[in-house]
């Protein structure tokens, strides 16, 4: 479904992001919590897509397997890193002749494991450009929707640490959705006082497209350290890490400070109008079924 119609069904939208199994045990796996969180009736699933290689394939295997075999809308995420515009071009014509409805375009980073790789061979600079280039697609009306493609973007309320300049920034995020973005995600991050400043300097820079809060609960303290080197620049607060240290080495004890961290988040966030939760489920239902569980639904209807 095109997301304008999501959003216009849900008040509130919930989804749950995943990514692609390496391997067949680990897609066995990734259905089984899969189908433990489609009761949770989310608006939407979304699927990463990786730096390069077979990891990539499989974001489209995930994204079609999901769309045949269960209940759920995916959006499968695209990236600027290591494309040429025909190899986007191809990609969503895949993507429209399977019916996905929307994807969430980003700039991606150049893997690790790819050292010295030079941007200078990728067409796109910046998710704005592929941004740009759906639109373009979508005009062509090479889509079954006749609107094609919905289009999200990637929002960093604690500032991307490639741009230092935060007024600088903001302009870019404003480009970014005027080339035609539909809607923001957010990165993760632990304090909602950041969210909800970054979702004022969004209006004062007149974005007007609904923006979609990253949760992302903390259930080990390896996670936890893993995630500070991914989503670089993410703020830990004192009372979180207070908290987690008062747990030590009990590791039920940490998982149950984070999710209700996450928890006394998302409870929050739906007091404060948010337009929608989407969980980093790093492929496991149990952290978002427990919280909804705290929350006290069964299910997403009964959070809007
Ligand atoms: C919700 C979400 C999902 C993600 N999913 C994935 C995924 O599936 N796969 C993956 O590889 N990565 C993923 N990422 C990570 C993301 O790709 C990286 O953080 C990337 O570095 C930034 O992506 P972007 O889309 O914001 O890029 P951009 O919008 O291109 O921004 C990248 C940097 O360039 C700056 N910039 C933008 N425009 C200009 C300009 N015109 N001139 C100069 N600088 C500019 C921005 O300020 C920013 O610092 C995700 C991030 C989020 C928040």
């Amino acid at each position: 479904m095109h997301i304008l119609d999501i959003f216009a069904r849900d008040t509130t939208t919930f989804s749950f992001e995943f990514f692609p199994p390496k391997s067949d045990q680990a897609a066995a796996q990734l259905f089984d919590h899969i189908a433990q969180l489609e009761p949770l009736a989310p608006s939407f699933v979304s699927v990463t897509y990786g730096a390069g290689g077979s990891t990539r394939q499989r974001t489209h295997e995930l994204v079609l397997r999901l769309k045949q075999q269960t209940t759920l809308d995916p959006v499968p995420h695209l990236t600027c890193v290591s494309h040429k515009r025909a190899d986007i071009q191809d990609i969503l014509t895949r993507y429209a002749a399977a019916q996905v409805g929307n994807i969430l375009a980003l700039g991606g980073d150049v893997s690790r494991d790819v050292a010295g790789y030079d941007r200078a061979h990728d067409d796109f600079k910046h998710a704005a450009d592929l941004v740009r280039f759906i639109r373009e697609f979508n005009r062509a009306s090479l889509h079954p929707e006749p609107r094609g493609f919905g289009v999200g973007v990637a929002g960093f309320p604690e500032g991307h640490p490639a741009t230092p300049n935060r007024l600088q920034e903001m302009d870019y995020l404003k480009a970014k959705v005027d080339a035609g973005a539909d809607y923001i995600c957010t990165q993760l991050f632990f304090d909602n006082h950041d969210f909800y400043d970054f979702r004022e300097r969004c209006e004062l820079a007149g974005i007007r497209v609904p923006i979609i809060a990253g949760i992302m609960p903390i259930t080990s303290v390896s996670g936890m350290k893993r995630m500070a080197e991914l989503a670089l620049g993410a703020h830990y607060p004192a009372r979180l890490l207070r908290a987690i240290n008062r747990a030590g080495d009990d590791a039920d004890a940490v998982r149950r400070v984070g999710i209700h961290w996450a928890t006394e988040q998302c409870r929050d966030l739906l007091d404060n109008q948010i337009r929608g939760l989407h969980f980093y489920t790093l492929n496991n239902s149990y952290a978002t079924l427990e919280i909804y569980r705290n929350l006290g639904v069964k299910n997403s209807a009964a959070l809007r």
